[in-house]
């Protein structure tokens, strides 16, 4: 077990319990849907819930992989949930999105990784509510064949995919990932269709130094990929990955800075981003400019 580090002043969040927060919650439940907002503990989810940002997590709320900084449950997912797209379409009409998150746990015991439950629920999205901007945050489709291709042909606006962080990290932290496979997996969806915008994000604080964070920008711009979030770590229990560095403020300006003259299109970086906060304000900032 690892204690858990007493958290600085910069780090501060806004309490859950706004009369909107509240109606955000009664659509999660009446629609039966599981958000990474509540699985993985997320520190924004007072002030996202209160201006109706939900991000779902589809595929249920049991994960193949064990990463060490996640809160999601590792195990056998359940058999995948045919009127969940449709669900989460609703839920999307009902909190009036502009743009939506849609992530899910990894899927490694099913043949296409979840690719096709992923396309469904673009495709309900835009047959609900054409004018939804739709984010997809995928798993890395590790040995699933064909399945990029199959989220790419869903044409959601945004493709992420977390790098989550530095490559000499990936063994103790994201066991069961390949660094170059996941930059290589955003490099293609730009090859196969041009009009998606990529993204990815990585935690700092986890023993990473400044100048490996520098290469993985390089890596990502290498790969084409437009936009770029960092945040800190926040280890969620004491089984989990400790903290291994409190990142300033001042550093994170530094590297949004860095970031924006590598030629990414959008970085957001800051102790609370998380990949998919403020993603919808971004992404429409960028859509106007
Ligand atoms: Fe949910 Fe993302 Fe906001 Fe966290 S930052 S509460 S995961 S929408
Ligand atoms: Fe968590 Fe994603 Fe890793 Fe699963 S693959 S343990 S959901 S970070």
């Amino acid at each position: 077990d690892s204690p858990i580090l007493r958290k600085p002043a910069w780090i501060r969040v806004k309490a859950p319990g706004s009369p909107v927060y509240r109606e955000t919650v009664d659509v999660v439940r009446k629609n039966g849907l599981v958000t990474v907002c509540e699985e993985a503990g997320c520190p924004n989810i007072g002030e996202c819930w209160s201006k109706r940002h939900a991000t779902f997590m589809i595929m249920g709320d049991t994960c193949t992989r064990a990463c060490a900084f996640c809160n999601v449950r590792t195990g056998l997912p359940g058999p995948l949930d045919a009127g969940e797209p449709d669900r989460v379409a609703d839920a999307v009409a009902r909190l009036g999105l502009d743009h939506v998150v849609i992530t899910s746990v990894d899927r490694d015991d099913l043949e296409d990784g979840g690719a096709r439950h992923f396309a469904e629920t673009i495709r309900a999205i835009r047959r609900r509510t054409p004018a939804t901007t739709i984010e997809v945050l995928t798993p890395d489709f590790l040995r699933k064949e064909g399945a990029l291709e199959i989220v790419v042909e869903a044409r959601p606006d945004v493709f992420n995919h977390n790098l989550e962080t530095v490559p000499s990290l990936y063994l103790t932290v994201r066991p069961g990932a390949r660094y170059f496979h996941s930059i290589r997996l955003l490099q293609r969806v730009k090859e196969l269709d041009p009009a998606i915008f990529t993204k990815s994000g990585i935690m700092v604080g986890l023993g990473e130094t400044r100048n490996e964070v520098l290469q993985l920008m390089d890596d990502l711009r290498s790969a084409d990929v437009d936009f770029l979030t960092i945040g800190q770590y926040l280890q969620p229990t004491r089984k989990h990955h400790p903290v291994a560095a409190f990142i300033t403020p001042e550093e994170f300006r530094a590297y949004e800075t860095i970031g924006k003259a590598k030629g990414f299109l959008l970085v957001a970086a800051s102790p609370l981003t998380r990949s998919s906060y403020h993603a919808g304000d971004d992404f429409a900032a960028l859509r106007a400019a």
